[in-house]
């Protein structure tokens, strides 16, 4: 029979300690500092020396282009949806023959992100169905005004690649909005630079886009969708 003044180790239990156990338990806790401490020293002379990220950092949004410079985003508002902190607006704007800015009916009109909310989560861009949402390594985003730290669609449209179109201007001939989805629209078509021309003759896009051998990009609309 077991003696019933001892105490019972109940099952789940750690194990009982050894008496040299017993006597370091109360200096364990340093083991981390002592060996850290012959551990050589990093310092960070940041903002001076910036370090790079890791590549699939969370940083700055960036609304993204098709290679003719049609905008990605449709207006959804998929993202605003996702997000948990309600820091994205968006409004949708209708998409006509005279002022198309993404392919398919619509554009997104109005886009804001509210710096002062957003917790980096990436839920914004895994909801958005055409990739136009994605996330830059970029993390200075510090201000003066609360207002400054709500950004536009401006400050988050992807800068124009040399080759690209600046929208407004019609789809890729004979192309639909699903052609554009599975990466098959190369670049401005000869047909797209001559609309711009004829509308905006300063636009400064036109000089890339106009000289497809510079750009990457094709000059008629055969040339403009990829296989
Ligand atoms: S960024 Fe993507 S999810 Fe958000 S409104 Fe535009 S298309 Fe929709």
């Amino acid at each position: 029979m077991s003696d019933p003044t001892t105490p019972k180790q109940l099952p789940g239990a750690p194990p009982e300690k050894n008496a040299v156990e017993e006597a370091l338990a109360p200096v364990a806790g340093f083991g981390v500092t002592f060996s850290s401490m012959f551990r050589p020293t990093v310092t960070e002379q940041y903002p001076f020396e910036k370090v790079p990220t890791q590549p699939r950092y969370h940083g700055r949004h960036q609304l993204n282009r098709y290679a003719d410079g049609l905008e990605k985003c449709i207006g959804c508002e998929l993202c605003a949806w996702a997000c948990p902190a309600d820091a994205i607006l968006v409004e949708a704007g209708d998409n006509t023959p005279e002022a198309q800015y993404s392919p398919g009916e619509r554009s997104g009109r109005v886009y804001q992100i509210n710096y002062l909310r957003c917790i980096f989560c990436g839920l914004c861009i895994e909801a958005c169905p055409t990739r136009a949402l994605t996330m830059t390594n970029e993390y200075e985003l510090t201000g003066p005004t609360r207002e400054g730290l709500i950004y536009e669609k401006a400050d988050l449209l992807a800068p124009l690649e040399p080759g690209m179109l600046a929208a407004p201007h019609p789809m890729v001939e004979g192309t639909t909005d699903d052609d554009y989805y599975r990466g098959e629209v190369g670049g401005p078509t000869r047909a797209q630079v001559e609309w711009v021309q004829e509308r905006r003759p300063e636009d400064p896009t036109l000089d890339g886009a106009a000289s497809p051998a510079a750009a990457g990009g094709p000059a008629s609309a055969a040339e403009g969708v990829t296989a």
